[in-house]
């Protein structure tokens, strides 16, 4: 007690007072702002993250994923820094690792210098890099993270790849850096379905779990053999399979349709994927049968090649040539490329007399200035067949075949063009096809049993059946 009556009178003589009154308010007001500040500061944790760094989850910080740096997109966006030069003064020893997102201008040295990193410590990495080339080319929105030790000097760094992927390299004990690389295997499922047609049958398919991508390929494939507008009837069935792959969960990429087997008018329609990336069917024919590069019985010259880019001669505006003028003299007997339907036969200012064939699969043909049309509008023809006589009808210099290759409705160089040139799955690869086959199959009779189970009574809503496949 006297001790403190003593301090007090000491405290508050002549000038000393305001010395002491200035001295207590500074110290409640650094009580105040430190309550402010930082209001959690109850974190049990290890590690703290410094407040700078943006994190917008409070969960994700106690996520003990989060200092192992998973690949998951998710908790990425919430552990991002987007502006590193801040945090940059304010990084401590306490950090566990840095994520950087590259912004378009950013050289590694300059992200190193950045975060505080040795020249040596680039050096070193790039050195170990030369082999593998993969910290660079940088580019925008890429992720980099940085192992910091207590120092603040670098142990490891690593850059995401993509969902599946990621490379690092870790500081080793002579100094340098070894390359590591960390892949998350991707989870392949298989899931056959059963279903019927409801209305039409693109909702049907959609109703099924068909993408668009997929249902235009099932266009695609039949084309030429189903007339989806016409053709199908409500019961018919359908089964395919698709396969997706996912990582930790997350799916990647679009699900790959497998297998089809549609049934129309009682008759059943089959398409099996092949890894040389077309469709057969069960005989192993192709679906997409392969097209003849000429549609000449002869080699003509090429009097104007296919030229997307032409610019007219005298407006100078772009006039595109969508085909091949092969000089073909007047009578030249004119040949269907593929098998496929007739879906145009007219007459035009310019292009003369002239044919448009719809084949099977993706692509398409039109014939222009010929002299005598052999074909009616919606014949069947078939690939070599004679469709006409060449001419010189139309807007032409002189007497030729204008021909056009179309794929998905788009031109393409006719002569140039990647087109199927094989008609059924090649010897060595008949083992594998009919091994596939035979998979997809037995699971599409299982879907079917377990429709036929689960629905008894009618209904319209698909059965599934999963399988994981090694
Ligand atoms: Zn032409």
């Amino acid at each position: 007690m006297q001790f403190i009556n003593r301090l007090s009178r000491w405290a508050l003589s002549g000038p000393r007072a305001w010395l002491s009154i200035i001295f207590v308010v500074f110290i409640v007001l650094l009580f105040v702002y430190q309550s402010l500040v930082s209001p959690a500061d109850n974190n049990p944790k290890d590690y703290v993250l410094p407040s700078s760094i943006g994190v917008s989850n409070k969960e994700n910080i106690t996520s003990p994923q989060v200092s192992s740096n998973t690949d998951e997109d998710n908790n990425y966006d919430s552990l991002v820094t987007t502006d590193p030069l801040q945090n940059v003064e304010k990084v401590t020893a306490s950090i566990p690792s840095i994520e950087y997102v590259i912004k378009s201008g950013d050289t590694l040295a300059r992200i190193f210098a950045r975060l505080g990193l040795s020249r040596d410590a680039l050096y070193s990495v790039l050195e170990a890099d030369q082999e593998y080339l993969v910290l660079e080319p940088l580019l925008p929105n890429d992720k980099f993270t940085f192992q910091l030790d207590e120092n603040g000097d670098l142990l490891e760094i690593t850059r995401r790849i993509d969902i599946s992927k990621s490379v690092s390299y870790v500081q080793h004990d002579g100094g340098g850096f070894s390359y590591k690389e960390n892949i998350k295997p991707i989870t392949y499922t298989q899931k056959a379905v059963h279903s019927k047609i409801v209305g039409n049958f693109y909702l049907s398919a959609k109703k099924a779990g068909l993408s668009d991508t997929n249902i235009l390929i099932i266009n695609d494939v039949l084309k030429g053999r189903v007339n989806f507008r016409k053709d199908l009837r409500a019961n018919d069935a359908f089964d395919f399979v698709i396969k997706s792959g996912s990582i930790d969960g997350v799916k990647v990429g679009e699900d790959q349709l497998e297998a089809l087997e549609i049934t129309v008018k009682g008759q059943t329609y089959s398409a099996f994927l092949h890894s040389d990336g077309r469709f057969y069917d069960l005989d192993g024919n192709s679906l997409t049968p392969a097209l003849l590069r000429w549609p000449t019985r002869k080699h003509y010259r090429i009097s104007s090649p296919f030229n997307p880019n032409r610019l007219h001669p005298i407006t100078g505006h772009p006039a595109p040539h969508n085909g091949v003028d092969l000089a073909t003299p007047t009578g030249t007997e004119v040949l269907a490329t593929g098998d496929g339907v007739v879906t145009r036969i007219a007459t035009h200012k310019y292009a003369g007399k002239y044919i448009v064939i719809d084949y099977t699969g993706p692509y398409g043909s039109r014939f222009l200035h010929l002299s005598k049309i052999l074909v009616k509008k919606g014949q069947k023809v078939k690939r070599g067949q004679v469709i006409a006589l060449s001419g010189n009808t139309g807007r032409t210099t002189g007497a030729h075949l204008h021909y056009e290759l179309h794929i998905r409705g788009r031109p393409v160089n006719p002569m140039t063009a990647e087109i199927p040139t094989t008609q059924s799955i090649p010897k060595k690869d008949r083992e594998e096809y009919d091994k596939n086959v035979k998979r997809w199959i037995l699971l599409m009779i299982k879907a079917q049993v377990e429709y036929e189970d689960v629905a008894g009574v009618q209904s319209d809503s698909p059965a599934e059946l999963e399988s994981t496949l090694d």
